[in-house]
């Protein structure tokens, strides 16, 4: 059964798409009901819903695991139900089958880096499956035939594909036309121009000894504006060198 997550509920008319397959659709029950991610629902700029991979099984214990070939620890997630999950959601049965416009993505260790720009480019997708993994993985059919992509979250490997599906769909909803409250904010943040954002600060000008920088209070927007890039770059060389290359 479809966990149908409330403010997903509340908006029938969505423009993006956004279907999790689970084996813990109740994982996603509230994750989506706060900030800039709860106004793109409740602006009906997405519809996101939580699937029970089991209500693909056709066997009287929803089985959905099984022992890996060739032995070893641990239990694999078996092609069928997810091959029947996808179909019945995008209408493909293949990967090729897949309409231009709808991605397939399984979250694994194993894919392809989760960056700004492959964030970018799948809030282009009216509808998006995210495919969440457990135990030992999936059945590698999956990977080969079925989905658009294999995405990594990064180089650590976590207990289910859960997190990574939570941490992919915030990073596009967020993207999604209308979905900031400021429409620049996208544009000027981390990796948008290959730098990391500038560092911000707040009232007081003043504490523990610790002043913020003069730039910030004479109000000069010119200086302001070089200031900023300046210190972007300092922060990018300190902590991300890998992106100034
Ligand atoms: N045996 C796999 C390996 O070593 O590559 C790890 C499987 S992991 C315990 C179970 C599931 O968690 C994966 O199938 C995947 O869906 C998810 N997962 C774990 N790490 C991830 C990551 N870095 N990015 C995206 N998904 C991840």
């Amino acid at each position: 059964m479809a966990t149908k997550i409330q403010s997903a509920v509340r908006n029938p008319k969505a423009a993006m798409r956004i279907d999790i397959v689970t084996i813990f659709p109740d994982y996603f029950r509230e994750a989506f009901d706060y900030g800039i991610i709860r106004r793109a629902c409740a602006a009906a700029l997405v519809k996101i819903q939580a699937h029970d991979l089991r209500s693909w099984t056709s066997d009287k214990h929803h089985i959905v695991d099984d022992r890996p070939f060739g032995g070893g620890d641990g239990m694999v997630l078996k092609p069928e139900p997810l091959f029947a999950a996808v179909e019945s959601l995008t209408g493909a049965r293949r990967r090729e089958d897949v309409a231009a416009g709808k991605r397939v993505v399984l979250l694994s260790p194993q894919g392809k880096s989760f960056t700004q720009s492959l964030a970018s480019e799948l809030a282009q997708a009216e509808q998006l499956v995210l495919i969440c993994g457990r135990y030992e993985g999936v059945d590698e059919r999956v990977a080969e035939a079925l989905v658009t992509d294999e995405i990594s979250i990064g180089d650590y490997v976590l207990s289910g594909g859960e997190p990574a599906a939570l941490v992919v769909a915030d990073a596009i909803v967020r993207l999604l036309p209308g979905a900031l409250g400021n429409e620049t904010s996208a544009s000027t943040e981390s990796f948008s121009d290959g730098l990391l954002d500038y560092p911000h600060y707040t009232r007081p000008s003043e504490f523990a000894d610790m002043r913020v920088p003069n730039v910030w209070l004479n109000g000069d927007h010119a200086e302001i504006a070089h200031w900023r890039h300046e210190a972007a770059v300092k922060k990018t060389k300190r902590n991300r060198p890998d992106l100034l290359k």
